[in-house]
């Protein structure tokens, strides 16, 4: 018996599914550290990796770029994050087959927030998909896609109650969604409660929990609202007074990215999706802290999702 709350059990790493998420890079420096993060969690074999959309579409020729290069260059099975916001069903189509057309075949399917940015009033396109499981039905229609889908633990701040954010999720799931990725939370209690409810609307897809290992407290504290999750008091406080000591802010993140996991694994999760930033360290200490192990990268590099 451990003296630590959280022991790890020696079996528990294979049994634990991981996922990645990363965002297109804008400049070549951008480029260079997105790089040498895929290739440091590459050997932690994760299920797949996504790489997400902008706004409005901005970043449609950038995802596609970094989603077809991991595909070619890495063994990694990459997911692209689609939205339905600003375009009509047939631009959305055609987005969709030019992303089939690289080989993708993997989606995280999703409306999107306005280019003004989240939190500001949102207007579906006239003759556009309208939310995020319309999207799910657009990519059925076009492939046999595994579609990851939005879950949001605190309710999406614009849905008047959580009836009609499960609602979404239900319509979600009977339009063909495989899983379900949770915004990003900070108490795992509020999680739990989530699935009982998702459960009890009869949705038996995995709600994935998106893990966010806090790489800067402020930013994380300004965005959280609008994302629709909430900054605990308790975790400012341990970020208190390390503005300007990013080594301690560091270790406490991944402290407190552990935690949770950990307390996550324990209450019999066993799939989680990290909200990297295109930073590795964070990730990969949480990762070991679970039992997740490097292994060597496949020699040959992939050439179809698994
Ligand atoms: P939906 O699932 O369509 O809707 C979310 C909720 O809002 C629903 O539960 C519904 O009840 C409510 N709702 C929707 N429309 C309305 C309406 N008109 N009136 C009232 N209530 C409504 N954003 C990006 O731009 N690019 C990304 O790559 C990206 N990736 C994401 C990945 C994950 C895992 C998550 C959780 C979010 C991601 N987002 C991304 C953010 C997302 O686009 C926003 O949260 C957006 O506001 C909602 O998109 P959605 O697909 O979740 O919407």
């Amino acid at each position: 018996m451990s003296q630590f709350r959280f022991s790890r059990r020696p079996d528990i790493g294979d049994k634990i599914r991981v996922s990645f998420e990363f965002f297109p890079p804008k400049t070549d420096e951008m480029e260079a550290r997105l790089w040498e993060t895929v290739k440091r969690l590459e050997p932690l074999r994760p299920n797949f990796v996504s790489v997400t959309y902008g706004a409005g579409g901005s970043t449609r020729e950038r995802t596609a770029r970094t989603v077809a290069r991991i595909l070619g260059e890495t063994s990694l099975s990459p997911a692209a994050h689609l939205t339905c916001i600003d375009a009509s069903r047939e631009e959305a189509d055609n987005v969709i087959r030019q992303f089939a057309s690289l080989g993708i075949t993997r989606f995280v399917a999703l409306r999107g927030d306005p280019a003004a940015g989240a939190g500001t009033r949102y207007q579906p396109h006239p003759d556009g998909y309208a939310n995020g499981a319309e999207m799910v039905g657009a990519l059925k229609r076009h492939g046999d896609f595994d579609i990851s889908v939005s879950a949001y633990p605190e309710k999406h701040p614009e849905s008047p109650d959580f009836a009609t954010d499960i609602d979404m999720l239900k319509r979600k799931v009977d339009n063909g969604a495989t899983r379900a990725i949770t915004q990003f939370f900070f108490d795992n209690d509020i999680y739990e409660r989530y699935v009982e409810r998702v459960r009890r609307a009869g949705i038996y897809i995995p709600i994935v929990p998106g893990i966010l290992p806090v790489h800067n407290i402020a930013q994380v504290a300004s965005f959280s609202g609008r994302a629709g999750a909430h900054v605990p008091a308790w975790l400012r406080e341990r970020f208190e007074g390390l503005e300007s000591d990013p080594q301690t802010h560091a270790l406490v993140a991944s402290a407190v990215a552990a935690e949770q996991v950990l307390d996550l694994v324990e209450r019999g999760v066993g799939d989680f999706h990290f909200y990297t930033m295109n930073r590795s360290d964070l990730a990969f200490a949480v990762c070991h802290m679970i039992g997740i192990r490097s292994h060597k990268p496949e020699a040959s590099p992939n050439s179809a999702a698994a």
